[in-house]
C-alpha cells in the first residue's frame, strides 16, 4: 500500500539533562539458538522452563504463557494443585496469571518483583527483536496468541494502544511475523516528518508499556489471592526443595546460573527517557528508536555483548540521542552518508 499525501507529524523534542532524568539500562536475556520453553523431570518435580527471550519478552509473554499452560494441560493437574512460578519479570507474571486461572493454587518466588526487573527496563514496542528461535510453528504460534490477548487488553488499563511504526528501511523484525499479525506495511514515498523526508515504511503495531502493564498484572495477581515471596536459587537443588511439584522456570538470566546454561548471554540494552511528550502518538524505529510513552519518550538504544557492568553510560547514552536525533534533523543523504560512523554497540534494524 503507497501513501504519498500525509499531514506532517510532530517532531520530538530532544532536550536532556541526564542529572534530572537519569538514563537506564538492563540485560536482555537473550538465548543462542532458541528460547527455552520445554518441560523437564529434575527428581519428582515437572519443571517447565520459560526464559531466553532476549529482546522479546514483552513482546511473546502471553504467547509464551499460553504454551506454559499447554505442556501443563497435556500431563494432566488437578484443581487446587500447587504450582511456584519462578521469576517475577512479565514471564513469570503471565504465566501466573493464566494458572491461576486454571484455578491452580500458585505461588510465585522471585529475588527481585517490579519495578526491579529487566521487564521495567523494556521499551514496550510489539516486535519479536534480538530472539532466536528453532520451531518456527510454535514461535508463530506464540506471536499469534501474544499478539492477540495484548490486543484484548486495549483500552483496559494495561498500557497497551495501537501505533504505527515508521522505519526508513523494511523492518526484519516485522517481517519474520505472520502477516495475519503485523499487516504489510505502508509505503511513503516521503515519511511524513518536517525533515525526515527519505522513503519509508508505516508498520501497524502495538505499544505495551512495561511500567503499566507489570504494575497492572501485579495488582491483578495480588487481587486474586496469589503469593509472593522473596527468594533467590543458587542451585537446581534450591528449586527442587520447594513444597511445590510443579514448577514454572520464568527466571531470564538467572536461568543461566541456577541451570548452567551457557547458551544464555546476556545483550546490554540502554535507554535515555525524555519528559513525557502526549503529542508525539507514533513511533520510530531502524538504527535507534523512539518509543513515546505516557511516563516518558524512550529513545534507545545499544545492542552490547561485551559490557563491564549493567549499569547505563552517560557519554553512550548522549551518542544514542544525537543519533536518534540527527534522523529528525538531516536529509537522507546525510543519514547514508553518517551510516559508516555508527559505532557497533549502537542497536540496528530495531
Ligand atoms: C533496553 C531494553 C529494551 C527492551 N525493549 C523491549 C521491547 O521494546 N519489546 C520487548 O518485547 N522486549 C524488550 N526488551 C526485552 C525484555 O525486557 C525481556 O525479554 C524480558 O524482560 C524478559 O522477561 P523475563 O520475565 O524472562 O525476565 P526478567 O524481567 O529479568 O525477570 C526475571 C525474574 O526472575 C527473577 N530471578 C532471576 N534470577 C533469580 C534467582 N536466581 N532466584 C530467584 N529469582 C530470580 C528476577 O528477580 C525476576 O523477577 C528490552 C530489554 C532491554 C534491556
Amino acid at each position: 500500500m503507497t501513501n504519498s499525501n500525509s499531514a506532517t507529524l510532530p517532531d520530538p523534542d530532544f532536550s536532556w539533562d541526564p542529572n534530572a532524568n537519569p538514563p537506564i539500562a538492563g540485560l536482555r536475556p537473550h538465548r543462542t539458538k532458541s528460547y527455552r520453553l520445554e518441560p523437564e523431570i529434575s527428581g519428582n518435580k515437572l519443571v517447565v522452563h520459560n526464559y531466553g527471550h532476549g529482546g522479546a519478552g514483552i513482546t511473546m509473554s502471553w504467547g509464551c504463557a499460553q504454551e506454559v499452560i499447554d505442556v501443563i494441560s497435556s500431563r494432566g493437574f488437578s484443581q487446587n494443585q500447587s504450582v511456584a512460578v519462578l521469576g517475577s519479570g512479565v514471564m513469570g507474571l503471565t504465566a501466573a496469571t493464566l494458572l491461576a486461572q486454571l484455578n491452580l493454587r500458585v505461588t510465585i518466588y522471585a529475588k527481585a518483583f517490579p519495578p526491579h526487573t529487566t521487564s521495567n527496563v523494556a521499551g514496550g514496542q510489539w516486535a519479536p527483536s534480538l530472539v532466536e528461535h528453532n520451531d518456527t510453528h510454535q514461535f508463530n504460534r506464540i506471536l499469534r496468541r501474544a499478539f492477540a490477548t495484548h490486543s484484548a487488553k486495549l483500552g483496559q488499563g494495561y498500557g497497551v494502544s495501537t501505533r504505527l511504526n515508521y522505519t526508513s528501511h523494511r523492518s526484519p523484525n516485522f517481517d519474520i511475523v505472520p502477516r495475519d499479525v503485523i499487516r504489510e506495511p505502508q509505503f511513503f514515498q516521503h515519511l511524513p516528518f518536517g525533515h525526515l523526508r527519505s522513503s519509508g515504511f508505516a508498520y501497524s503495531t502495538l505499544l505495551v508499556e512495561p511500567p503499566i502493564f507489570l504494575a497492572r498484572l501485579q495488582k491483578d495477581l495480588v487481587t486474586a489471592g496469589i503469593l509472593f515471596i522473596k527468594k533467590e536459587f543458587l542451585h537446581i537443588a534450591e528449586v527442587t526443595a520447594l513444597e511445590e511439584n510443579l514448577i514454572v522456570n520464568c527466571t531470564g538470566l538467572g536461568a543461566r546460573d541456577i541451570w548452567q546454561d551457557n547458551l544464555v548471554k546476556p545483550v546490554k540494552g540502554q535507554l535515555v527517557i525524555l519528559p513525557p511528550q502526549p503529542r508525539l502518538q507514533y513511533l520510530y524505529s531502524g538504527h535507534g528508536y523512539l518509543f513515546p510513552r505516557q511516563d516518558g519518550v524512550v529513545v534507545g538504544g545499544s545492542e552490547e555483548t561485551h559490557f563491564v557492568d549493567d549499569k547505563p553510560d552517560v557519554q553512550m547514552c548522549k551518542t544514542i540521542l544525537a543519533r536518534v536525533r540527527s534522523v529528525f534533523e538531516d536529509d537522507a543523504h546525510a543519514l547514508t552518508a553518517k551510516e559508516e560512523t555508527v559505532p557497533d554497540w549502537f542497536i540496528r534494524n530495531k
